[in-house]
């Protein structure tokens, strides 16, 4: 396709949600336009392709949203990876640290392997804490993770950093300083 989409116009930003003093971006008024929506899945699906990956890791739950159809367009498998008490078989998962306790995300045992290469995709990276737990559960499982796709980057709060710094080429459509 060739139209030309101004992305990152499309993203809305919502000052003091979920708490005051946070700017949330908001992809909803990305998806709700038709051409932006393919453009940013189009463009998601180029920067995966020549990374050969089997599974496309999609993270609950607005990173479904990106993931699926960069699966579909690439012909690659579609891993979920859920909030606790989701998954139904038996799993394995990873706990990591939020501002406020922890949180927890989960993947079927099994639904990845030794030596599958698996590529993570998300809405948006902030501190890289979601992406990173994420890393090292697939490798846990024993799949290599080359990179990190992502709609949205925040450079300022180093996720994108960090997760060079443990081998993952990260890459997103826009950012935000
Ligand atoms: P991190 O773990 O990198 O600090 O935060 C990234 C995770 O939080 C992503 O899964 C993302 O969906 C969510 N997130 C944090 N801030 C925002 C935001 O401003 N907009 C959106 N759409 N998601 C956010």
């Amino acid at each position: 396709r060739s139209w030309r989409v101004d992305l990152k116009s499309l993203i809305r930003t919502i000052p003091d949600f979920p708490k005051p003093g946070i700017q949330f971006r908001d992809i909803t008024t990305l998806l709700i336009d038709g051409r932006g929506f393919a453009a940013a899945v189009d463009a998601l699906v180029e920067m995966a392709r020549p990374h050969g990956a089997d599974l496309i890791a999609g993270i609950e739950a607005r990173g479904f949203i990106f993931s699926a159809p960069v699966a579909r367009a690439l012909g690659a498998g579609l891993l979920p990876v859920r909030k606790p008490g989701k998954l139904p078989g038996p799993r394995i998962g990873v706990d990591y640290a939020l501002e406020y306790g922890t949180d927890r995300l989960e993947i079927h045992e099994g639904a990845c392997l030794p030596g599958h290469r698996v590529l993570l995709v998300d809405d948006l990276i902030a501190t890289g804490g979601t992406a990173l737990a994420t890393v090292s559960l697939l490798r846990q499982a024993g799949a290599e993770v080359p990179a990190a796709l992502f709609v949205i980057d925040l450079p300022e709060l180093g996720g994108a950093a960090l997760l060079k710094q443990a081998g993952v080429e990260a890459a997103s459509l826009m950012s935000f300083e």
